[in-house]
């Protein structure tokens, strides 16, 4: 297992850990509920129409 060479000095942690809400992902794919259609993340439920594989998972908005 690799070790880090050197240890990130407590206020380099904070600078790195300053940065993790910021990471969102940008792969979206469109819903392929066919009456829906919006842009949603891949092996989520729509938040538009709240389904997932065809299934009503979540209550649509
Ligand atoms: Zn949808």
């Amino acid at each position: 297992m690799p070790v880090p060479k050197r240890r990130k000095s407590k206020s380099r942690q904070g600078m790195h850990r300053a940065h993790h809400h910021l990471a969102e992902p940008n792969n979206f794919i469109t819903c392929p509920n066919k009456a829906c259609g919006q842009p949603m993340l891949p092996h989520r439920a729509c938040p538009a129409c709240g389904q997932y594989k065809g299934k009503q998972v979540i209550a649509a908005r």
